[in-house]
């Protein structure tokens, strides 16, 4: 019986895990930075390893007794060397905001200029905006969106980079629904001589599949988390060309951090493996395949989104022609048991605690085994939400029909991806 001991020795804690799993059982996670981990993945994060010191690297330790440990780092360095072809991997970042932070820092000093996608155009916190340290450590300058087709406009980025001369640039976002050229990328960065750091966090999995070009040959540093649509821990991994390997391990440690956390180690290389499978890229492209219907199906209900579709894991609304607010629909689909969140849009004039947008994604539904089809009971089930917003009779109807939808579709807990051998 799983968390027996849980249950004898701090039944409050084990009730309300009980209660998180119900919930996430029990309603549409469409936070697009979410998702569910397999059986495997689950295991080794719950492992003894979490009991284990291992300040510095395989072969160069601090503490003894790392006869495990030194190999199952190595396991997971090779295997994400391997399925992103990479020539250097670092996998002790303890997520992805403190793995954006050792690329910075191994590669650029305090006071220099770093550029990234605003935040208030979808890109992350840690792309040096105004409130995280980024910001405090190094002179942040900011590309954006283009307001009219929501999309990048590299030649615009390409003149702001020789304007700026940033010392790093940063590509990757947490909230932009359209593949992302990072050759181009590549190429500004060496015009203005800056280094580049690609942030895949969101769309690793997708990179792994093939689905989209993968920024590896055309970047300084690779920084992803390892939660995502990768599917594994939450935790962050680095990937770097050979020559920047030792500044960058040095940065993570000692530079920022202690000890490793084995546990999640140890997860990250089981999602790795389980990544390497055609089963991890069929479910790739349903990702994708999955958030076109839905997108498809929002537009023909009169949602307009932002770049007017997606080619990856989320969506973005732009709800300013329904006139809610991110936070009143956000609030009502939760209700309903659908899970997004309010977003700004570019342009947006509302404040980010309150924007015009809402964000969502299908990697979480897609590992529940959703489909198409259920795609468009989905985007029904969301225009319902917007015409009856301040209808709470409707809103709990909603709220049962998802649970039936829900209740057919198991939560994986318990999948296990096939590894290649058997
Ligand atoms: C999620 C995300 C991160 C940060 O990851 P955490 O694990 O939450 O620290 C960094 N960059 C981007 C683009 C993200 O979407």
């Amino acid at each position: 019986m799983p968390n027996k001991a849980l249950k004898l020795y701090d039944p409050q804690i084990y009730e309300l895990i009980r209660q998180e799993k119900t919930r996430q059982s029990g309603c549409l996670r469409l936070i697009p930075s979410e998702n569910y981990v397999s059986k495997a993945v689950m295991e080794a994060t719950g492992s003894c390893l979490t009991n284990k010191y291992a300040e510095g690297y395989p072969g160069k330790r601090y503490y003894e007794g790392q006869q495990v440990t030194d190999l199952i780092e190595t396991v997971a360095i090779e295997r994400g060397k391997k399925i992103f072809n990479a020539e250097h991997c670092n996998v002790q970042a303890y997520s992805g905001s403190v793995a954006n932070l050792a690329a910075y820092n191994g590669l650029i000093k305090p006071g220099d200029t770093i550029m990234g996608l605003s935040l208030t155009d979808g890109g992350h916190l840690t792309h040096g905006w105004k409130v995280s340290i980024t910001s405090r450590i190094y002179n942040a300058v900011y590309y954006k969106v283009r307001p009219d087709t929501g999309r990048m406009d590299y030649n615009e980025i390409e003149d702001l980079a020789k304007k700026y001369k940033p010392k790093l640039i940063i590509s990757g976002a947490t909230a932009y629904p359209r593949e992302i050229d990072f050759e181009i990328f590549g190429s500004i960065a060496k015009k203005v001589g800056a280094y580049h750091v690609s942030d895949i966090a969101h769309i690793s999995g997708l990179v792994v599949a093939g689905i989209h070009k993968s920024p590896v040959p055309y970047s300084d540093v690779v920084s992803t988390t390892t939660h995502k649509t990768l599917r594994g821990p939450r935790g962050g991994m680095l990937l770097s060309k050979a020559e920047h390997a030792e500044r960058i391990d040095r940065a993570v440690f000692p530079g920022q951090q202690g000890g490793p956390h084995m546990h999640t180690m140890a997860a990250i290389a089981v999602a790795l493996a389980e990544a390497d499978t055609p089963e991890f890229i069929a479910y790739a492209n349903q990702i994708v395949k999955n958030s076109k219907r839905l997108a498809e199906k929002l537009m023909e209900y009169g949602f307009n989104l932002v770049s007017g579709g997606t080619d990856n894991h989320l969506i973005l609304i732009d709800l300013r022609n329904k006139g809610i607010s991110g936070k009143k629909y956000a609030k009502a689909l939760d209700r309903a048991r659908i899970v997004s969140n309010y977003n700004t849009v570019p342009g947006d004039t509302a404040p980010p605690a309150n924007p015009s947008g809402l964000r969502m994604g299908t990697p979480a539904i897609t590992s529940r085994g959703m489909k198409e089809d259920e795609m468009d009971i989905i985007a029904s089930f969301m225009n319902r939400v917007a015409e009856n917003i301040d209808n709470e009779n409707e809103i709990e109807q909603i709220g049962k029909e998802v649970l039936l939808l829900c209740s057919r579709f198991p939560i994986p807990e318990h999948f296990i991806i096939q590894s290649k051998e058997s």
